[in-house]
C-alpha cells in the first residue's frame, strides 16, 4: 500500500471515529415534570434512532422553573417538559425558553396548542391534551344540572361543590379560558358563585375531589380527565367502586366546548445542544411517540387523528373541545388571580 493511500485510509478512519465519538458523546439534558415508566421507553427509542443520550432531571413543575431561573445562563437544560399551559406560559414570560422554528412541529401540532408565534419563532408546543371535566354524585345530582362550567356557580348547586385551590394552574387555565369566553364581569360573577356553592374550603388534588364526590362529602367537582381515567383503570377495587358512584360530564358541549389543556415541551433558553433539542421535540411529535407519550398519562395525543389504545379514554368517548388558542389563557392570569382574591376563592 502506498504511503498516500495508507494516509488516506488513516484519515478516513480518523474521521469515522471522530463521527462515532461525536454521536456517542452527544447528550441531551432533559428537565421533565413528567414521571412515567412509558416515557422511559420513549427516550430509549430516541437514543437508539439518533445516538443522542438523554440525561434526565426529574422534578415537579414549580421546582423545575425555580431551578431554571436560579441556574440562569449556566443551566445545562436543553429541553423542558411541563404540564399545563399556565406553567408553560409563565416560563415563557419569564424568558426561560428559546423560540424555535420547526416546519415539522408547525405542521404536526395544531396552532391552538402552541404559544403565540413571534418573529423569533415559537416558544412551546403542546404534546398531549387533557380535558377539564365535571364529575358528580349520581345519587345526589341530576346530570342536567351540571352541563356547563357556569352551572357550577348556579344557586341550584348550592353547597355541593368541592374544588382544589382556585389558583392552582389547572384552575387558573380554566378560569383564564372562561374569561376569554365570558368577559371580565361574568367571569367574576361565576367565581363568586362557585365560592357560594362550596361544600368545604378548597383542598387536595383532583383525585381527592373525585373521591370526595364518590363518598358524598360533596356532590360536584372538577377534574382533569387523566386522573379520572387513571381511577377507571386502577387495580384497586375502592378506586373502581368510587368511579361507579360518579357521573361524568364534558362541559359546554352546546356552546364553545370543553376546556382542553396540554402538557408541552420547549427548548431551554440557554440550551447548549439546540439542534438535538429541536430534533427531540420533533421526535415527540411523531405518531409512535405521540401515542406513547399521551397514553402513559391517559391523555390524548396533541397531533390530530391519532387514537392510542386506551380503554378508559374509549369509555369516556369523543367530545367537542374549545378552539381558542391555549396561549391566550395565560394573558388573563393576573386579572383572574385578582378576581380570586376579591371573591375569596382560596
Ligand atoms: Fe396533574
Amino acid at each position: 500500500m502506498s504511503f498516500a493511500r495508507r494516509s488516506l485510509l488513516a484519515a478516513a478512519a480518523l474521521a469515522l471515529s471522530a463521527t462515532t465519538a461525536f454521536a456517542q458523546d452527544q447528550v441531551l439534558n432533559l428537565y421533565s415534570a413528567r414521571h412515567y415508566q412509558t416515557d422511559e421507553a420513549l427516550y430509549a427509542n430516541f437514543t437508539k434512532a439518533t445516538g443522542i443520550k438523554i440525561n434526565r432531571v426529574d422534578t415537579d413543575d414549580a421546582g423545575l422553573l425555580a431551578r431554571l431561573k436560579s441556574e440562569g445562563a449556566s443551566s445545562p437544560a436543553d429541553v423542558v417538559l411541563l404540564v399545563d399551559a399556565a406553567r408553560l406560559w409563565q416560563a415563557e414570560s419569564e424568558g426561560l425558553f428559546l423560540a424555535i422554528k420547526s416546519a415539522v412541529l408547525e405542521e404536526r401540532i395544531p396552532a391552538q396548542l402552541r404559544s403565540a408565534p413571534t418573529a423569533a419563532g415559537t416558544a412551546w408546543f403542546g404534546l398531549s391534551t387533557r380535558a377539564r371535566l365535571v364529575v358528580y354524585n349520581k345519587l345526589a345530582v341530576k346530570k342536567a344540572d351540571v352541563q356547563t362550567y357556569q352551572d357550577l356557580a348556579d344557586p341550584k348547586n348550592h353547597g355541593r361543590l368541592c374544588t382544589r385551590s382556585g389558583s392552582h394552574p389547572y384552575n387558573l387555565s380554566l378560569f383564564g379560558s372562561l374569561y376569554e369566553h365570558l368577559g371580565a364581569e361574568r367571569t367574576e360573577t361565576l367565581l363568586k358563585g362557585m365560592v357560594a356553592n362550596m361544600a368545604r374550603a378548597p383542598k387536595g388534588g383532583d383525585t381527592d375531589q373525585i373521591k370526595a364526590v364518590a363518598s358524598g362529602e360533596c356532590q360536584i367537582a372538577l377534574t382533569n380527565s387523566y386522573y379520572l381515567a387513571r381511577m377507571m383503570r386502577s387495580g384497586k377495587s375502592d378506586d373502581r367502586e368510587a368511579v361507579e358512584k360518579i357521573g361524568v360530564v364534558f362541559p359546554n358541549q352546546q356552546s364553545w366546548g370543553t376546556h382542553v389543556n396540554i402538557a408541552g415541551g420547549a427548548v431551554a433558553r440557554h440550551a447548549k445542544n439546540r439542534e438535538a433539542a429541536v430534533k427531540f421535540l420533533e421526535y415527540l411529535s411523531s405518531a409512535e411517540a405521540q401515542n406513547y407519550f399521551a397514553n402513559g398519562n391517559n391523555e390524548w395525543p396533541a397531533v390530530p387523528g391519532l387514537r392510542p389504545a386506551n380503554p378508559a379514554l374509549e369509555a369516556l368517548g369523543s367530545f367537542k373541545s374549545e378552539t381558542i388558542p391555549i396561549s391566550v389563557v395565560g394573558a388573563n392570569f393576573p386579572k383572574v388571580q385578582q378576581m380570586l382574591d376579591r371573591v375569596g376563592f382560596k
